[in-house]
């Protein structure tokens, strides 16, 4: 099973997307996902691609790629009310990403990521003076000091710790109750991401763990994060939670992890659910 918000099927184009007349006619012609409130319109089970509607005149509209040669957009309506819309309603993004295919999990996931930034990046960060909208949607310039403003991806450990027949999880205090999962942390500048994995297994749970294994990553869209998913072989089974981000924290063995997942057991004890990288980390590793 793959995981959500990854394999995202469009084609880029990021050779043609600069071009704005490029861009103007694959508008005429394209379908357009509305987007309210970091919500995603959902029709029928799918991602609820639609023609363009005059009533977004004005709106900000990204171009995600293409499907083939149908040329796919995000756009973004404002107002405080719900808009109503034939066939579908705005839905919550991660409640969405348990309903739709995978694929279309991938391109909300896109289209959230970006769409987001431009509401957050109307003014130059580097002399506060408003920007303007390039590349499809892809870059913002600023006119006053001509600074280029790119949309941002935030890397994010997150890690399992393993030794032996067992692996670590921990219950964060953020965590939703019983919850017990990875462990997980921003990359901060100037870290590799095997040093950031470092830093926060010993912050966290003071675990010390020799060598580092890349398993898989996870696009995050909240609100732009790309989960590093990675296997930290441990020094030993000696840790020590911080009590202020980690709460708690057990060693399972493959065996407990895999029935864990299955949901067989009814305790204090929950697995991340299978949107999660954090789940496919466990399940990979359990076997
Ligand atoms: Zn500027």
């Amino acid at each position: 099973m793959s995981m959500i918000f990854s394999g995202n099927p469009l084609a880029r184009a990021s050779a043609e997307r600069p071009g704005e007349a490029w861009i103007a006619a694959r508008k005429q012609a394209g379908l357009f996902l509305p987007f309210w409130q970091n919500r995603p319109f959902v029709a029928g089970g799918r991602a609820g691609f639609r023609p363009w509607d005059r009533r977004w005149e004005g709106a900000t509209a990204v171009f995600l790629g293409l499907d083939g040669a149908q040329a796919l957009f995000a756009v973004e309506i404002g107002g405080e009310a719900e808009p109503v819309l034939d066939g579908g309603d705005f839905q919550e993004m991660r409640a969405a990403a348990y309903l739709l295919p995978v694929a279309d999990t991938a391109i909300c996931g896109q289209a959230k990521a970006l769409l987001d930034w431009h509401t957050r990046h109307g003014f130059c960060p580097n002399c506060g003076h408003a920007t303007t909208f390039a590349d499809g949607g892809y870059r913002r310039i600023c006119p006053a000091c001509g600074a280029e403003h790119f949309p941002r991806t935030d890397p994010v450990v997150i890690m399992l710790p393993v030794f032996g027949d067992a692996c670590l999880v921990g219950h964060g205090a953020r965590f939703p109750e019983k919850l017990f999962s990875a462990f997980a942390g921003f990359v901060e500048p100037g870290e590799t991401m095997e040093d950031a994995v470092r830093r926060e297994l010993m912050e966290e749970v003071n675990l010390a763990v020799g060598t580092i294994t890349y398993h898989a990553s996870q696009p995050w869209p909240f609100p732009s994060s790309l989960m590093l998913g990675c296997y930290a072989q441990a020094h030993s089974r000696d840790f020590r939670i911080d009590g202020v981000e980690v709460t708690d924290a057990r060693w399972l063995t493959k065996a407990e992890a895999r029935t864990r997942l299955a949901d067989a057991i009814e305790d204090d004890m929950k697995m991340p659910s299978t949107i999660a990288i954090a789940h496919t980390l466990i399940r990979d590793w359990a076997g």
